[in-house]
This record gives C-alpha cells, sequence and structure tokens, in this order.
C-alpha cells in the first residue's frame, strides 16, 4: 500500500531532522515537527519522571513525588536518556503516534500536553523565555522536592501524593 506523504508544516517547507525553525511552537503541527523540534519542546520540568498511582476503581491518576530512579532531582533530567528503555523498560517515550493516549495522563503543564489541547506555551517555557532556567524559577518544576523511588517501598507511595493534577 502507498504510504501517505506527510504534509508540509503550514507556509513552511519540510526540514532535516536536525532543524529547528524559528517560533516552530507556534504553528508547525505536532506530527509535522522535526525530531529536534519535538525534543525541544519538553520544557525540562521533569514531573512526567514522577511515579503516578491510578486507582483501580475511578481510574484516577495521581501523581507523587516519588521520582523515576533515574531523575536527577535538581536538573530535573533523565541521568540516561539515551539509554532510559533500556534501563527503565517501563519509561514510556512520547511521540506524536502515542501523544492521544498518553496526553491525558501527562502534567497540566506539559508543552505536549497543552500544544494537543491546541494552547499556547507559557512565558516561562525555555523556548518562550530563551532561558531554560525559567521553568524552575517560576516554580514548575520538580527541582528539589523529589524523592528517589529506591528510597520508599512502593506500598509506602500513597503518603507521597502531591497536589498536581493530571
Ligand atoms: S512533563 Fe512534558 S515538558 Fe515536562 S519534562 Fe515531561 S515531557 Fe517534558
Ligand atoms: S527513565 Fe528517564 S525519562 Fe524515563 S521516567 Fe525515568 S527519568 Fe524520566
Amino acid at each position: 500500500m502507498a504510504r501517505r506523504r506527510p504534509r508540509p508544516a503550514r507556509g513552511r517547507p519540510a526540514a532535516p531532522d536536525d532543524t529547528i525553525r524559528p517560533r516552530f511552537w507556534e504553528d508547525v503541527p505536532l506530527p509535522e515537527m522535526t525530531k529536534a523540534e519535538w525534543e525541544a519542546l519538553c520544557d525540562g520540568c521533569g514531573k512526567c519522571c514522577l511515579n503516578k498511582l491510578e486507582d483501580a476503581d475511578t481510574g484516577e491518576v495521581a501523581f507523587t513525588r516519588i521520582a523515576c530512579r533515574l531523575l536527577d532531582g535538581e536538573s530535573c533530567r533523565c541521568g540516561q536518556y539515551e539509554i532510559r528503555k533500556a534501563l527503565v523498560p517501563e519509561c514510556v517515550v512520547l511521540t506524536p503516534a502515542n501523544l492521544p493516549d498518553i496526553a491525558y495522563w501527562m502534567p497540566r503543564s506539559c508543552a505536549y500536553r497543552v500544544l494537543y489541547e491546541g494552547g499556547r506555551l507559557a512565558p516561562w517555557h525555555p523556548l518562550v523565555s530563551g532561558d531554560p532556567e525559567s521553568v524552575h524559577r517560576a516554580g514548575i518544576s520538580v527541582r528539589g522536592w523529589t524523592v528517589p523511588e529506591f528510597e520508599v517501598p512502593q506500598e509506602d507511595w500513597e503518603d507521597h501524593i502531591i497536589d498536581e493534577e493530571p
């Protein structure tokens, strides 16, 4: 079967994978972002690396302050980003294809969820501010308040539920 050719972004030619076009987040649809743009969209908050608990009856999802073992609690970055999937098999690698299934349990501030839901990036987003520290200064990131998962037995994670609503 013939594969559909991807549509070019509105008013913009298709670009090589390592290209980051000026203000791409304003008008390039998520599936048409280059690999580099897709990666750059992450605000570095680290919230998606917090463990979540799902109520088996209601399906309700709650975030905890218990972080994945690979998360650096100060930089809010994955300690082994390139090989994360091999080290943490349950880590979900976000792609344009799986975003529709995953967006509902991503943090509300997550740039991927915001754009997927038709919103705009906030002024504290590093792409908008031009400063990677702005996400931390705005109090959006998990800097300084996570607990590594190896320090707390899983049966006690419920004691560490935080207010963040997915
Ligand atoms: S929640 Fe979204 S923006 Fe924040 S670190 Fe995770 S993928 Fe990046
Ligand atoms: S493996 Fe890395 S990216 Fe995945 S949840 Fe853990 S810290 Fe986050």
